[in-house]
């Protein structure tokens, strides 16, 4: 459970500062761990969630293998301790440096994202001597129902590769000395809340197993990517999200045959509700329409609500003083930017300078896109076991 109390003990700290409770990420991967363990599903973290380092430690001690977007990401990996046979390696763009780097950590397996790509990772693996596990990401046409942003499974976006290549992609592998097909591979999205859309995914995934079983290809993995969602409206009543329900979706609809394995790569399910972002409020503007309150972070310390119109509850910390009425405020950051803003119309207790404010569930995609725009500061963070 969030502290409140707690970081409001700790006020000396410098703002703004990520807070990770690491008590509830340690939580929240156990519960995960222990549902995906029930069918002897394998979930690779998402390192692109949050990469850092306690937060990799515990995910890699608890026994997720990673699921990397870069080659820094897997070099990462690799310091951090994951096994590179439990290491894969997704992304659209990847240069020819991390394919190479990739291949010389013997990582698991590249999750294909066109057939160009294929042929290059077959032409560098014959350079080196090697040969190279692919999954093919497939664009399985599924609609996330999320924010289109964040969408990633529809003919329209740019991952994977599109039903109709998959013709061209097989006869290319047939081609391909240096490559073995192990899997099919899929994410469809982010923060998606309706589990309807993975029994979806589910029945698309079938019909392209048999399809390939069809073709005389026996895939050894399927992975169905993350993209399970947090409840960023209640961060205290769901501080876990139900991991049980997920992982039994895709046990009762995923038709696997005999010695096929089920991947995930989960990210903002395993890290959201643990951090928080602290800040303070440097200036109170009482205008005719609007009442701003004027943080010390801003878009550079957490970039969701400008970049996805994203929601997160925003709280004041500390003693709260129960004889005056709450007062809406827009809560914004010091950036020149007008898309600097956490929320419109917070209600909030009446608010004065120097006061704490928590900006929840940014545990996920927070941290990690903190930029240096208007020459901030690098971002700090705290956690839970050290105060
Ligand atoms: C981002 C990403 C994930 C993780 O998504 P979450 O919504 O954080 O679970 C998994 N797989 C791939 C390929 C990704 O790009």
């Amino acid at each position: 459970m969030f502290d409140a109390g707690r970081i409001a003990a700790f006020s000396h700290q410098e703002t703004p500062f990520y807070f990770y409770d690491i008590t509830l990420l340690q939580e929240t991967l156990d519960t995960a761990k222990r549902a995906a363990d029930e069918y002897n599903f394998r979930v690779h973290y998402a390192l692109k969630a949050n990469f850092n380092d306690r937060v990799l430690h515990a995910v890699c001690r608890t026994g997720f293998g990673a699921d990397c977007v870069s080659g820094n990401e897997v070099k990462k990996a690799v310091e951090i301790g994951f096994k590179p046979s439990e290491i894969v390696f997704a992304g659209v763009g990847k240069s020819d440096k991390e394919i190479t780097y990739a291949l010389d950590q013997n990582i698991f397996a590249f999750n294909v994202e066109s057939v160009q790509e294929l042929r290059i990772i077959d032409a560098i693996a014959g350079d080196r001597g090697k040969k190279a596990n692919v999954a093919l990401r497939i664009n399985p046409n599924v609609d996330a129902q999320t924010h289109h942003y964040i969408t990633t499974g529809l003919d329209e976006n740019k991952f994977g590769i599109a039903q109709w290549e998959l013709g061209e992609a097989i006869e290319t592998l047939r081609q391909c000395r240096h490559i073995e097909l192990i899997g099919i591979h899929f994410h469809v999205g982010s923060q998606i809340t309706d589990l309807n859309v993975f029994k979806s995914l589910c029945i698309k995934v079938n019909e392209l197993n048999n399809w390939f079983d069809e073709r005389g290809f026996r895939l050894h993995v399927l992975n169905v990517g993350g993209g399970l969602g947090v409840d960023y409206h209640q961060p205290d009543a769901t501080p876990i999200p139900d991991f049980r329900a997920y992982f039994a979706i895709f046990a009762n609809f995923l038709e696997r045959k005999p010695g096929q394995e089920v991947h995930f790569e989960l990210g903002r399910a395993l890290v959201s509700q643990s951090g928080s972002l602290i800040s303070r409020v440097l200036y109170v503007k009482n205008g005719i329409k609007k009442n701003f309150l004027i943080l010390d972070a801003g878009m550079t310390e957490l970039m969701r609500p400008a970049l996805y119109q994203a929601y997160h509850q925003i709280e004041r910390l500390g003693q709260i003083e129960t004889a005056s009425e709450p007062i809406h405020y827009d809560v914004v950051g010091p950036i020149c930017e007008s898309s600097d803003c956490f929320g419109k119309e917070v209600l909030l207790p009446k608010s004065e300078r120097g006061d704490l404010i928590a900006i929840r569930t940014t545990g996920a995609y927070g941290e990690v896109m903190a930029s240096r725009y208007n020459l901030r500061n690098e971002i700090r963070y705290v956690y839970s076991d050290e105060i």
